[in-house]
């Protein structure tokens, strides 16, 4: 089981990482004998809310940044030379997720810094008030960090960070803007740099230019994520794909130069989930499970609601959400015997009840039962070849760069994780965190 294997070893690695930066880096310049338009520019931008340690807070937002992929950056086999570049100033390191580890609630407990217990967005999940199975939504219980910043006085731009949209910052608004170019990462990263040169923007059709460079920027890119279902974390396409939304990084960073904040402007970079490679489906073995143990399973996808005699809805995304309806709901007998029912299947690699859910921190959302593959499997059917999926634990793990403005260099942050994001952006802006946030400012990773 080489998936396995490889996630097992990387899991024990990732643990431990510590960036060092190539001595091919070391040789090159340093960035300030690079910037010289930096110097005491101040006057082009707007006065800053925030008394933070950085006047700008640049958030590159990079779905599917799986933790390996640094490998493939550290071997040479991918590039990113504006990344390590940065690093100078700042560290890399290995941040956790939260479960599930799908997109939209993990990038909401980055914007929140609430773990999904809290902020309650789900995913792919059975919701017994409406009777159907559910996708991805866009649901918050707490605030968002671009409303925080915007109720303490600041001013956000988000280029296609879509968690944020009317959270915060929404179409046409000046000091809390939203465009949504769609594209590929070099198109969002446009709407950045026009941002940063004061240009207007297309903001849902219309022209808008923000009142000055706003204090938090967020540009979110899914490339890697789309290669990654696609082909897997092993498709040959990712290292070129690094080496570009790299290029794009530089893009922003020369864009600060060039505005004259890049000395007075941290960045950070990281990704809501990581991605597993699987070729083989069990979804008959495990529908024929749980019929041996006594139920009648169906697998419902978004908007479906149980045929009448369905007494085990299953919603599969990543993990499967696994929740007994209709008469034997609430049966604790009933859970224990499908529980058990599950763990003899050998594609399985764990079964989290409600009090495993819980101590994770999940959405209450989630139903009795939430079952996770082992690396190579999916719940559902087999593909036709290698293709990725994420949602379980076994990719919680996402490179986190905090560098520049504010950030002590080669100092690693203790045990990041997402819920820490959200609170270090705003301490290093000088604001409060927002009002939902569970997550600790990584106070070690920044200047006194
Ligand atoms: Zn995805």
């Amino acid at each position: 089981m080489m998936p396995l294997l490889r996630k097992v070893l990387a899991a024990s690695i990732a643990a431990t990482i510590v960036w060092v930066a190539p001595t091919a880096v070391s040789a090159l310049p340093t960035d300030e004998s690079g910037s010289s338009s930096d110097a005491d520019a101040a006057t082009t931008t707007a006065a800053a809310a925030g008394n933070g340690p950085a006047d700008h807070v640049v958030f590159f937002a990079l779905d599917g940044f799986d933790i390996e992929y640094l490998d493939l950056v550290r071997s040479g086999e991918a590039p990113m030379p504006n990344l390590q570049r940065l690093l100078r100033q700042g560290s890399v390191t290995t941040s956790t997720g939260t479960m599930t580890s799908i997109t939209n609630p993990s990038w909401s407990s980055v914007a929140t810094g609430a773990w999904p217990e809290t902020h309650r967005n789900t995913a792919y999940w059975f919701n017994t008030e409406t009777n159907t199975a559910r996708g991805q939504q866009r649901d918050l219980a707490v605030p968002t960090i671009a409303q925080s910043v915007r109720e303490q006085g600041g001013t956000v731009f988000s280029s296609q960070w879509f968690i944020l949209q009317n959270y915060g910052v929404t179409f046409g608004d000046p000091d809390g803007l939203y465009t949504q170019p769609g594209g590929d990462c070099a198109r969002r990263t446009d709407d950045a740099v026009a941002v940063l040169r004061g240009e207007p923007v297309s903001s849902g059709g219309q022209m808008v230019a923000t009142n000055g460079i706003p204090e938090l920027m967020t540009v979110y890119c899914d490339t890697l994520d789309a290669i990654g279902h696609e082909g897997g974390d092993i498709d040959p396409r990712i290292p070129a794909t690094l080496t570009e939304l790299d290029r794009q990084l530089g893009r922003i960073v020369e864009a600060t130069k060039d505005a004259g904040i890049y000395r007075r402007t941290a960045f950070v970079v990281t990704g809501d989930h990581g991605m597993t490679t699987f070729d083989k489906g069990f979804a008959a073995e495990g529908l024929a499970a749980i019929e041996a143990a006594g139920f009648t399973p169906q697998v419902l996808t978004s908007g479906q609601s149980p045929a009448p005699g369905t007494d085990v809805a299953i919603v599969v995304g990543g993990v499967a959400d696994v929740r007994i309806v209709g008469e034997r709901a609430g049966d604790r007998a009933a859970v224990g015997q499908l529980k058990a029912a599950l763990e003899g299947l050998p594609q399985v690699r764990n079964v989290f009840d409600k009090s495993d859910q819980a101590r994770m921190h999940m959405s209450p959302n989630y139903g009795d039962l939430i079952v996770e593959p082992k690396p190579g499997w999916s719940f559902g059917a087999t593909p036709a070849g290698p293709v990725g999926r994420h949602g379980a634990t076994t990719e919680l793990r996402v490179p986190l760069v905090l560098t520049g403005a504010g950030v002590r260099p080669n100092v690693h942050p203790w045990r990041p994780r997402h819920i820490d994001i959200a609170p270090t952006i705003s301490a290093l802006l000088g604001y409060a965190p927002p009002s939902g946030s569970e997550g600790r400012v990584l106070r070690e990773s920044l200047r006194r």
